[in-house]
This record gives structure tokens, sequence and C-alpha cells, in this order.
């Protein structure tokens, strides 16, 4: 009875696995967690107060379905001052941002279209595109130069069913970013084929060498380009399911459409506190990224210590994208580590056809957790 559009396409590996750990940590199992993307530390509290206090004064009904004016004001001002893209509130919808990206591939995607997106990339990207007809046109990006996507290969992509260009900087799964210069030659490359960008930013904040740059602020971008981006790695607000797309007027109009007739808008009195978070202080945000960066750092060193893999040292994100030395196939790697080492991570595969060989783990976890994780898989690894 499945329809034949969601026949083939797999639940989200990185969720799946989450949940199978708290499965099987609500049975007692002692299992060290490197599966899911998320911060373990609290939401800042002026942003926890800012929604109490939104409850408190009865802000728990609809609110505009791209959004209240004030956030989608701030967003549009933080846009402006941090990425240097030129925009009012009426470029900005208000929504989570797995669903931004799936409203956009519903927007824009016809069955027969093509889209370029790295490989690896984020799993539900692949959903995504699919879920709307369309097809994946994978480029490969290498572990040595830091799986950095080449605008030629792009380029030689590109086929008359070509639709649109996905972009993901800071990178899950590899925590590689994008050069300015890459970025520029990727904008041409969108500009002279004239194609869409749907470029994914959430990890923009998480930086620990180089520059953040946003392709719809190169030109002749902002009309062809779908940002997204949101609070959730930020601010460690991944259970608050907020975030925004920025874009044209009319794609923002033809996106909330979407909006209108799937979730009516954003829940309500998370907003408020939205505008705290990106208007008040940043100082807890900063402090994350400076926690993320020595946790990287130990567990790059620790991972370079254990025979039989091998990591290079990414500038974003809280991902690691270590390759291993064996033929057995990631996915059976990983469940094997999972039931043997009792850690959990994700398998490369489930990032696309270039992540075989590799795995992902995300050290948005305490450092105790990253020394007891890795000393079970130094020890996996000797047995394998
Ligand atoms: N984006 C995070 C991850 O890759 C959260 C889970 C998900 O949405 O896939 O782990």
């Amino acid at each position: 009875m499945v329809s034949k559009r969601l026949k083939g396409v797999p639940a989200s590996g990185t969720v799946s696995i989450s949940n199978l750990v708290s499965h099987l940590k609500a049975q007692g199992a002692d299992i060290v967690s490197f599966s899911m993307g998320e911060p373990d530390f609290v939401t800042p509290d002026n942003i926890i107060e800012a929604c109490k206090d939104s409850l408190d004064a009865g802000f728990t009904h609809y609110t505009p379905s791209a959004g209240t004016p004030e956030l989608r004001k701030a967003v549009a001002a933080k846009a402006f001052s941090d990425n240097k893209i030129h925009c009012t509130a009426q470029n900005v919808l208000i929504t989570p941002c797995k669903h931004a990206i799936f409203m956009t591939a519903l927007a824009y995607l016809d069955p027969g279209d093509e889209v370029i997106l790295p490989d690896p990339s984020w799993v539900s990207y692949e959903a995504c595109i699919r879920l709307a007809g369309a097809k994946p046109r994978y480029i490969p990006t290498k572990f040595d130069e830091g799986f950095v996507i080449d605008p030629e290969l792009i380029a030689k992509a590109i086929t008359p069913k070509t639709k649109m260009i996905l972009l993901n900087s800071p990178s899950n799964p590899t925590g590689g970013i994008m050069p300015y210069k890459v970025i520029r030659e990727i904008a041409k490359i969108a500009v002279e084929n004239d194609l869409m960008v749907l470029s994914d930013e959430i990890y923009e904040s998480i930086i620990y060498a180089g520059k953040h740059f946003s392709i719809a602020a190169m030109p002749d971008m902002f009309d062809r380009t779908i940002t997204i981006s949101g609070l959730s790695k930020t601010y460690a607000m991944t259970g608050w399911r907020i975030g925004w797309a920025i874009a044209s007027e009319n794609n923002i109009k033809e996106i909330n459409k979407l909006q209108t007739h799937s979730i009516s808008c954003c829940v309500s009195f998370t907003q408020p506190a939205a505008v705290e978070a990106i208007t008040g202080p940043q100082t807890e945000k900063e402090a994350m990224v400076r926690e993320f960066k020595k946790r990287r750092n130990l567990a790059v060193d620790l991972i370079r210590d254990i025979k039989g893999l091998d990591v290079n040292v990414p500038k974003g994100a809280f991902y690691l994208f270590p390759k291993y030395d064996s033929k057995v196939k990631s996915d059976v790697l990983c469940t094997k580590m999972l039931e043997d080492a009792h850690v959990a991570v994700t398998p490369g595969s489930a990032f696309g056809p270039s992540g075989e060989g590799f795995f992902r783990i995300s050290y948005a976890t305490s450092e105790d957790q990253i020394q007891e994780g890795l000393s079970r898989i130094k020890q996996f690894m000797l047995n394998l």
C-alpha cells in the first residue's frame, strides 16, 4: 500500500541509529554514542528564559505561517551582518531546517530532474530529492583533499536535466569547509547554466579554521539560491526544531505555500526565544565552539593512534570521518562495533557511495565519552 514515492527510500540512517541507541540504553546497555549530530550542552539560559516568558505571556497559538515579524527581521539582520546576504524580513521563512530542505525539494524538483551534490553528503538530502521524484547526481570528494568538492567535476556532471546544485559547508559528515574560491566558481557555474542552489549552512558558526561564505552573497546568486540554517547546532537547540530559509520573496512565497499545507507555522513560543538567541549575548555559543575544538583535537589524536584508522583534521562542524583499513562493508562494521564494543557510530555508506570504507563520529559529547569510546574502538579494531 506504500506509495511508489516512499518505497525504496530508507529511514534516516542517523535517526535510526540514535533510536536504537535510546532503546538499548533504556534496557540498561552501556553504550557510548557517537551517532547523533547533537550538542550535549544545555541550551543557554537566556534563551530558555525567553521561551518561559513567552509561555507565561500566553504566546501559545498559531503565528503567521512564515514566522513572527520580529524573528524574520532578526534573521534577516543576522544574514546581512554575518553572511553578507542583502535581504529583509520578507526574504525569510521560519521553519525547522530539515523541513526547509524537504519543502525546497518539493517546491522545485519534478520527476526526472537531477540534483548535483557532494558525495559523501548528509543522509536526508538524497531522500528529499527522491521523494520529490528527482535523482541525485553525486560528485565524489576525496579524503586527501579534505572532501572539498571540485567545481570542474560539477561542470562536467551537468546535463539538460540538471535543476539544482546542493551544497553543505561546513559539511556533515566530513567537517570539510568550502573555500571562497570554490564557492565563487560554483556560483559562476550555477549562473552560466541557470541552475538553482540549495545551500545548507546549519554548521556556519562551528568553524575552527578559515571562514564561512554564503553562496547567496555572490553576484547574481540571491534569486537562484535557497539558504537554509537554524539554531539547532549553534545554540544546542536540536529539540526546539527551529530554523529558516532565506530566498527571494517569490521563492519564499512558493515554499511558504507548502508550509501552510504542512505544519502551518513553526512552534509559536520558541520564536521569541529564537529572537533572543540571535540578538542576545553570544558568549555561550563561542564557548561551545572552543569546547568542540578541544574535543576535535582530542578525538583526532586518539584516532590517529588506532591501527587501521586514518582521519583528517576537519575545519568545521563536529564530525570526524575516519577511513578504516578493511574490506568489511561500513554498515556491517558499525553493527559489529555496536554489538561487540558498545560504541555507536554511523556507517559511511549512509552518506553516499563514496562513504564506503569510512564511518562518522559525532564528537559533540564529553571528553570522558570520547576517551572511553575511542579506547573501545581501538580494542575493536585490534580484534577485527
Ligand atoms: N543532522 C544530525 C545528524 O546528522 C541529526 C540527525 C539528522 O537529522 O540526521 O546526526
